[in-house]
């Protein structure tokens, strides 16, 4: 059995990849800190609880299970929060990855995925975004995954780590056999949030800003099913296990949402009212993200199957109805 080694495996995308991970014959080996992640999330493998900035146990885990490959998953990730504490996410993120990237050198295990994000684009007003999009970053979140990005190129010609870069853009949905989901605490992602306040667990959505330059005023963004994109990770593990070498790819669909439309299609699904209001636009985020890339379907041979906002919203309704985590 081949062990990858997957750090943040206890968190939403991890536990995801964990699952088909294990579908495609390896055993993930989840490496978390459980600051934002559950332990009941990690199902499909052993659990080795951990932080990314220890050094000592980093090579500990690396020697026990010798992995053929890193799927690096953990981080902070929250955009706002990512303004409002930036040394958190260039401690946990940029020093956290750059001691993971050192250990996982010093153990020879030199095939490297990593969770990028659309957010290293920045605000490109209305421009379709492709792997070449210049990277001008609006936020803290962003800046640290565009600096890993960084660490990782400079790691390939002076290490020989081989890295695959996937930029996300909006993930969700969940498991459709409702094994793993998304749960966040606190949540302050557009769907959950959005599920949240349709089931009465929360007051109201609170739109983020309905004065950006878009046709609706709210902000648009790229969603892809949390399936489809562990997929991806999939694919780009063969890709660096049959030696093609580094490279980056965009995560996203090519069709932009509204924050208005994102409320429509849960009202469609749910067939329940959203309850919101309307308030100021949130540090930090871009008036739309949206993928315009095929490098991904074209290169890897990624076919997403489940990223309609439909389908995105019944995985995503129910697990908020079936599923959750507790420390
Ligand atoms: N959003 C919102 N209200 C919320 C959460 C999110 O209006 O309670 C908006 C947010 O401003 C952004 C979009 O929904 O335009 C997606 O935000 P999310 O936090 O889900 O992901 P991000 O794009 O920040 O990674």
């Amino acid at each position: 059995m081949s062990n990858v080694l997957v750090t943040g495996g206890a968190g939403y995308i991890g536990s995801h990849a964990c699952k088909a991970l294990k579908a495609a014959g390896f055993t993930p080996v989840t490496y978390d800190n459980l600051i934002t992640g559950w332990e009941q999330a990690v199902k499909f493998g052993p659990f080795e609880r951990g932080d990314l900035l220890d050094r000592e146990r980093l090579d500990q885990v690396f020697a026990q299970y010798e992995p053929v490959a890193v799927m690096h998953f953990a981080a902070l990730s929250q955009v706002g929060e990512s303004m409002q504490d930036p040394g958190a996410y260039w401690r946990n993120n940029v020093s956290g990855s750059l001691t993971l990237i050192e250990a996982a050198v010093a153990a020879k295990c030199l095939n490297f995925v990593f969770s990028s994000t659309c957010a290293t684009y920045g605000d490109q007003d209305n421009v379709v975004l492709d792997e070449q999009s210049a990277q001008h970053p609006i936020n803290a979140y962003g800046a640290s995954k565009r600096a890993i990005e960084d660490i990782l190129r400079d790691f390939e010609p002076a290490h020989g780590l081989h890295h695959v870069i996937f930029r996300y853009f909006n993930v969700a949905g969940a498991d459709p056999e409702g094994e793993v989901g998304e749960f966040h605490r606190p949540e302050t992602h557009l769907i959950p949030v959005l599920l949240d306040a349709i089931d009465g667990k929360r007051d109201a959505l609170t739109i983020h800003g309905t004065d950006y330059p878009t046709p609706d005023g709210t902000c648009i963004r790229d969603y892809v099913h949390v399936c489809d994109l562990v997929d991806a990770h999939v694919l780009g593990l063969k890709w660096l296990q049959d030696g093609k070498g580094s490279r980056v790819f965009n995560l996203g669909t090519g069709s932009g949402f509204s924050v208005r439309e994102v409320m429509d299609h849960s009202r469609e699904v749910t067939n329940r009212e959203v309850p919101y209001s309307e308030g100021p636009r949130r540090a930090g985020d871009c008036t739309k993200l949206v993928s315009g890339s095929t490098r991904a379907e074209s290169e890897l041979g990624w076919t997403p199957t489940r990223s309609t906002m439909r389908s995105m919203i019944t995985d995503a309704w129910r697990w908020h109805q079936n599923g959750h985590y507790d420390k």
